[in-house]
């Protein structure tokens, strides 16, 4: 005690940093402080925050790593409130920002030719609002490469699947085939055969019948290694310290890549929402091994989805969509039992997380949540709207008022807003990624990317949350501006935002003396540049816990 006291008076001011950055415009997200100009770092620590002249004399000539900014933007490390994280596959068909539907008949040729018959042809991010034909890709596109191969592509939501005919007769799809209590098959408004799109539940129809690719359990398990590696690399060049992965992840993999010295990036695992004891039962075990108060690999919230996407028109909506007049979404279970599972688990202390794009998904969520304070007592419970996309009105000042976190993904808003008018119209569109209007009613927010769904670099983000324009950019003032926010909130949410969704706004998110040293340099002054740019900025140098874990060359 008496020791810290006298830390605490002022020893500590004698003793140097390891490391400082200076010359930079150095944004804290602290709002009693926002702007400083340089920063000391001793241990995983940051020791202070502020003027060239204070933090210089903190500077050992001999010992201190400087680090001169040269008025580029300093700010704490991102921290990816919901991203879907894990090794990086090289056989995977990267088909994202794809236009051209003649390219997924290319990209799927190639890898047939790669592999051999019988094997699984896998990928995904394909968009069809992208395609210059705008409309649903079919088994069309893919069967004449690959007779003999089983073809699985996911669409950019991970909510519906392009499979070839290879893969509906290996599981019995045909056009008598009935949909799934939740999913739908589509099929040819002319033959009414199966057009190879399956949407929600319909995808676990699928049995590939793939062969097994021919891998010893020493070169998969290499191959998952090095992909988990190339991961946590990408995280780093892009100046992510944190990550929250919605539902569960492997904790073991991470421990093993955290005792082997090469974990560059703070992990929070959740686990699938359930009402089962027995089930909470092993999560509070999770949570006692993988505590919240650990500063690395932490257990986070439970997840459950409500409804699906807009994108696939499974979007919970209380009014049919304007271009499908006979559907109002996919819910993924009924009330009662979206209460009883938040109910239970709410009553042994976890954080909840759901997936809610739809309106009347947000509404049943919020309804849920209230009645868990009600019935369970109100607590710090931080729940969550993971996507809080589309909302009435109405329930903007209930997030705020039941505690409950917005969790969002500014570029949801860009790579939908291209059909979102067209699919809910104008009016249900005003209250669509509402960051803005949920920020003035006080509700907290936390900005992620949705990863893989969504490219994993942040810049994508905070472009959207300042423009709400598309990333080619475009004339006028952007879709809905009245929802524009600053960079510095932008970055706020992306920082402080995203701690305070884990409980941890107390030690990360903030530039601050007594916090966990998570910097991110960025290549630019992102204050003072124009739109355009915003999207190419790169991380130059990503600190974690006081290392340099990136540094670009
Ligand atoms: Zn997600």
């Amino acid at each position: 005690m008496l020791l810290s006291l006298l830390i605490a008076a002022g020893c500590s001011t004698k003793e140097k940093a390891d490391m400082v950055i200076t010359g930079g415009k150095v944004f804290t997200a602290d709002s009693s402080k926002p702007f400083a100009e340089a920063v000391a770092v001793r241990g995983n620590r940051i020791i202070a925050v502020g003027s060239e002249k204070k933090i210089s004399r903190l500077i050992d000539p001999a010992a201190t790593k400087v680090i001169d900014a040269t008025g580029r933007t300093v700010i704490p490390g991102f921290n990816d409130a919901h991203v879907h994280f894990g090794p990086v596959d090289p056989d995977y068909i990267e088909l994202r920002y794809v236009t051209d539907p003649a390219v997924i008949t290319e990209r799927v040729k190639e890898q047939v030719s790669r592999v051999q018959k019988g094997e699984l042809i896998y990928g995904g991010h394909w968009e069809h609002e992208m395609f210059t034909t705008r409309e649903w890709p079919t088994r069309e596109l893919i069967d004449a490469v690959s007779p003999d191969n089983p073809v699985v592509l996911r669409r950019t939501d991970g909510h519906s699947v392009l499979v070839n005919s290879y893969v509906l007769s290996n599981s019995g799809i045909t056009r008598s085939t009935p949909d799934p209590f939740g999913g739908e098959i589509m099929h040819d408004p002319v033959t009414g055969e199966p057009t190879g799109i399956l949407k929600e539940s319909a995808m676990s129809l699928i049995k590939t019948g793939a062969r097994e690719t021919e891998m010893t359990p020493a070169r998969e398990s290499e191959k998952e290694w090095r992909g988990y590696l190339t991961a946590l690399r990408q995280a780093a060049e892009y100046g992510i310290t944190s990550i929250q992965i919605p539902g569960s992840a492997d904790f073991r993999m991470y421990d093993t890549i955290m005792a082997a010295g090469l974990l560059t990036c703070r992990i929070d695992i959740g686990g699938e929402l359930t009402s089962d004891p027995s089930g909470l039962d092993r999560y509070e075990q999770l949570r006692q091994r993988y505590p919240g108060t650990g500063d690395w690999i932490r257990f986070g919230y439970l997840k459950d989805f409500m409804d699906g996407t807009l994108g696939s028109a499974t979007a919970m909506m209380f009014e049919p969509f304007n271009d499908e007049p006979d559907k109002t979404g996919l819910p993924q279970m009924s009330y009662e039992e979206l209460e009883k599972r938040v109910l239970a688990a709410d009553s042994r202390g976890f954080q909840i997380g759901i997936h809610a794009i739809g309106p009347k998904a947000n509404n049943w969520i919020l309804n849920a949540y209230e009645k868990a304070r009600e019935v369970n007592g109100v607590r710090d419970s931080r729940h969550r709207s993971e996507h809080a996309q589309i909302l009435i009105e109405e329930d903007i000042p209930r997030f705020a008022g039941l505690g409950v976190i917005a969790s969002m993904q500014p570029t949801h808003c860009i790579t939908d807003k291209r059909f979102a008018e067209k699919r809910i119209g104008t009016e249900r569109s005003r209250w669509a990624y509402a960051w803005k209007s949920l920020a003035d009613s006080g509700a907290a927010l936390a900005f992620g990317t949705d990863y893989s769904v969504e490219p994993l670099n942040p810049m994508e983000g905070l472009y959207a949350s300042v423009t709400r324009k598309d990333r080619k950019g475009e004339e006028g003032d952007g879709w809905f501006p009245m929802e524009k926010i600053t960079m510095e909130k932008a970055v706020e949410y992306y920082t402080l935002g995203s701690a305070y969704a884990q409980f941890m706004e107390g030690r990360k998110g903030m530039l601050r003396q007594g916090y966990l040293a998570d910097i991110t340099i960025l290549s630019e002054d992102i204050f003072n540049i124009t739109e355009e740019i915003i999207m190419s900025v790169k991380a130059d140098y990503t600190i974690v816990d006081g290392k340099i874990v990136y540094e670009r060359k």
